[in-house]
């Protein structure tokens, strides 16, 4: 903390990694004396840069750009780009932590990084969002490269704001490989990119089902967000047999007792992702359902709650209700969708955790395999990408059980997941020596 004044977010994300891995660091005296998790919460390199862009009126406005490097030891540095008001230091720094082991995870040569700016995309044009992209990556482009850092996108952060990035580090360089992923798909993308996190996140808890001897038919689930991951989450979890019965966004959330079925999910991808519509029309096109304004879906009876919107959407209160009425899984789509007083809840009353740095890590993988084909210059089909993103959640899976299991018989996914994706880039580090 004296080292890194100020800065809460990267504090706890140490302490919680810490907490969990601390009795396997005592019981391998390398890792300890060889200050492998000192190390790793020291990034390699905080990038802080000014960019500089004119908005439509004329006026010259001044940002904040950053690239925190992480740790490289296990691949380039991997992370998104988040351009949201809110982005800061210690908040980039607590991302670029996280995802050293969310990438480690996946099994895929990544290391961990994360960077953005405090530039407020909301309310932007189009010419203010591509002259502020195209300023950003000025600076950016000397510090990413292939074999280096490929950042990908982030909050405020799409294809769109990817393609102008992209089109200035070409601009700049010249040269067409694969600096950035979440790219188009005439121009080096990859297929399955978008609907990989939520996919993943179904795959994921069907392994953790799998292992209770159980499965997704009949379960009812409980879904938050209408985003990218909760409407894939949702869309996957029906085909596998399970009954989907609510969807929430930043107005309320609703709740069909039918239970969702693909021509539902059709026209909300629709009305939400293409025409951004609030989910409360969702009652006039099916008056099956109910809207509840301002309210989350964590009081509607459910076998498994997926929280798929935004960070700390399940606090306390909503953890008790959910296992009073008899939740037996919970896994997170969203990052840090759980405060640290939900997890704690959820771990001691035993009950199925899927942290995000496993659960949601499909979206990375599949960024992942986007390298590879950029590197290999070619594109795989569908078929190929499902099949690999399936088998690095079940590897995900396995790596994170068997890290966490207690005396009990208990499975704690967290637990399991830091020691796994910490031993990995702790043991490439001993192999470097000191430096
Ligand atoms: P989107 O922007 O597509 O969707 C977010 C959804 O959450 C929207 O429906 C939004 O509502 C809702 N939401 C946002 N804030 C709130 C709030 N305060 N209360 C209730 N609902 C809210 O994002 P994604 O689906 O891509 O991402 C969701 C989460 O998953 C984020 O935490 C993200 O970091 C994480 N994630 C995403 C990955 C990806 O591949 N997309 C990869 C890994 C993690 P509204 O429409 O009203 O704004």
């Amino acid at each position: 903390k004296r080292r890194n004044p100020g800065e809460l977010e990267f504090h706890q994300a140490v302490h919680d990694v810490a907490s969990d891995i601390f009795e396997f660091i005592q019981d391998k005296a390398v890792y300890h004396e060889a200050q492998i998790l000192r190390r790793l919460a020291e990034p390699d390199r905080v990038i802080s840069f000014r960019v500089c862009w004119q908005d439509d009126l004329g006026n010259v406005r001044v940002q904040r750009g950053y690239r925190v490097q992480n740790s490289n030891a296990i691949g380039p540095y991997k992370g998104g780009l988040r351009f949201h008001k809110s982005v800061n230091q210690s908040i980039l720094k607590f991302l670029a932590f996280e995802q050293t082991f969310k990438n480690s995870l996946t099994g895929l040569p990544m290391g961990g990084g994360k960077g953005g700016s405090d530039f407020n995309p909301k309310g932007k044009s189009d010419n203010e969002i591509m002259r502020f992209c195209q300023s950003f990556m000025t600076e950016l482009y000397r510090h990413v490269g292939e074999v280096t850092d490929v950042p990908a996108g982030d909050i405020g952060v799409g294809a769109k704001e990817i393609g102008y990035m992209f089109g200035q580090y070409k601009r700049i360089t010249n040269r067409y490989v694969g600096v950035l992923t979440g790219k188009g798909l005439s121009w080096g993308g990859s297929l399955v990119r978008t609907e990989a996190t939520g996919y993943g996140l179904i795959y994921f808890v069907e392994n953790m089902l799998e292992h209770r001897g159980d499965s997704f038919t009949n379960k009812t689930v409980c879904v938050s967000g209408a985003g990218n991951v909760a409407l894939h989450a949702a869309e996957k979890a029906i085909g596998l047999g399970a009954k989907v019965i609510t969807l929430s966004d930043s107005s309320g959330f609703i709740h069909d007792p039918e239970g969702f079925d693909q021509n539902k999910i059709h026209w909300l991808k629709e009305h939400k992702l293409k025409h951004q519509g609030s989910i409360a029309e969702y009652v006039e096109q099916f008056p099956e359902a109910s809207f509840h304004q301002a309210e989350k879906p964590w009081h509607i009876p459910c076998d498994i709650a997926l929280p798929c919107a935004t960070q700390n959407e399940i606090g306390q209160d909503d953890a008790i209700a959910l296992i009073n009425n008899g939740v037996m899984l919970v896994a997170e789509g969203a990052n840090m969708p759980c405060t640290t007083e939900a997890v704690h809840t959820f771990r001691e009353a035993r009950i199925g955790f899927g942290p995000a740095k496993a659960a949601n890590a499909g979206g990375v993988a599949v960024s992942g395999l986007e390298m590879s084909q950029n590197s290999a210059r070619m594109s795989w089909d569908e078929v190929k990408l499902h099949e690999l993103l399936r088998d690095i959640m079940k590897d995900i899976h396995e790596r994170c059980r068997s890290h966490g299991v207690l005396a009990d018989g208990y499975v704690d996914y967290a637990k399991g997941a830091n020691i796994a994706g910490f031993k990995k880039v702790a043991d490439a580090m001993l192999a470097f020596g000191i430096v």
